[in-house]
């Protein structure tokens, strides 16, 4: 580990305090210094209301990790890297892929690390899958990512305001997981949203993509499902049929249990920033962002009933 780097952590709620903190408080490589969040406070660090208040109080900053939801994170973390921070941002990494690509450029321009993460990608069925997978030939991906929105988002009203991803917000996890795992790229040629009539986003999705391979690649996401959540991954290889469940934490190849380190995401996210920053680089993916784009793109919408909040 070369070093360590001050940080600031902004928009403390559920993500942060359930998966943030305690992994930058186990990392050597990050000292915590400062937060900013408009109604939460840090214990032992220096508390800002904005982003804006934090960046004019401590120049000395190393990097920032923004856990705001997404249709704040493009101002967030333009404001970062124009005052010279390093910057991850929690998935997803913004709004729109354009921002997204916009911050990248910034980033590049003012030589600075910018780290858009994708926590499921660090889940431990993931790297294995993927080494499993490479240079086998897929035949069929199904995805079932479901789960019940009122468990795991009370109160949450920005999922369902434009920008909010809706049902893509755990979905694009699923999508995370698929994109780096199979050995060819994945296009998305039809989408059906289950959209509530009192709601901007969907609460279902059906996607229907193709490897460019031309082998199929559906994934149903639900909000409406429940008590037990469904979140797995199947491929179908000419050799046999691998299964990725409970997002990640369990790997299966033709239904045998295969052996796989303990979970720990969000302290690999770390080691991995500050990784990048000592090596004066950046790691911007957009793929599940850009087929969630393009899903709002070709998909159809149909109007279900309302959510009723
Ligand atoms: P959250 O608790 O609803 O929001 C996090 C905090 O962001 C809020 O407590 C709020 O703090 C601040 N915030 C909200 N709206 C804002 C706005 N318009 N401007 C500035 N700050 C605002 O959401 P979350 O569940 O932590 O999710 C945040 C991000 O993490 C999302 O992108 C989500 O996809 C991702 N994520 C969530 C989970 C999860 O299990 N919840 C898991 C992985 C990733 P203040 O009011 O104090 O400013």
């Amino acid at each position: 580990m070369q070093g360590s780097f001050t940080l600031g952590i902004v928009g403390v709620g559920k993500i942060a305090r359930d998966q943030h903190l305690p992994a930058i408080a186990a990392n050597p490589g990050f000292q915590l210094v400062a937060s900013a969040s408009r109604n939460a406070q840090v214990d032992n660090v220096r508390n800002y209301h904005d982003i804006d208040a934090l960046l004019a109080g401590e120049p000395e900053l190393d990097a920032v990790s923004l856990c705001a939801p997404p249709q704040v994170r493009y101002a967030q973390a333009r404001a970062a890297l124009m005052a010279g921070k390093h910057v991850m941002l929690e998935k997803p990494p913004g709004a729109s892929v354009s921002e997204v690509e916009a911050l990248r450029d910034l980033a590049r321009e003012h030589k600075r690390t910018l780290f858009a993460t994708w926590h499921s990608r660090c889940a431990s069925a993931v790297e294995p899958a993927r080494a499993w997978l490479a240079g086998r030939t897929v035949r069929a991906v199904h995805v079932r990512w479901k789960e019940d929105v009122r468990r795991w988002h009370p109160g949450q009203q920005w999922i369902w305001e434009p920008g909010g991803l809706g049902v893509f917000d755990p979905g694009i996890n699923a999508l995370s997981i698929v994109t780096r795992i199979l050995p060819r790229e994945v296009l998305l040629r039809g989408a059906t949203l289950h959209v509530p009539s009192d709601c901007a986003t969907p609460i279902a999705a059906e996607l229907d993509c193709i490897d460019t391979g031309g082998a199929p690649v559906r994934a149903e996401f639900d909000w409406r499902h429940g008590p037990v959540e469904q979140w797995e991954i199947d491929v179908e290889t000419a050799d046999g049929l691998l299964s990725i469940s409970e997002g990640g934490k369990r790997l299966a190849i033709d239904g045998k249990p295969v052996a796989l380190e303990g979970e720990r995401e969000y302290a690999a996210l770390y080691e991995r920033f500050h990784w990048l920053i000592a090596h004066e680089t950046d790691d911007v993916d957009v793929r599940p962002l850009r087929l969630v784009a393009d899903a709002f793109l070709v998909g159809k919408h149909v109007q279900v009933e309302p959510f009723g909040q």
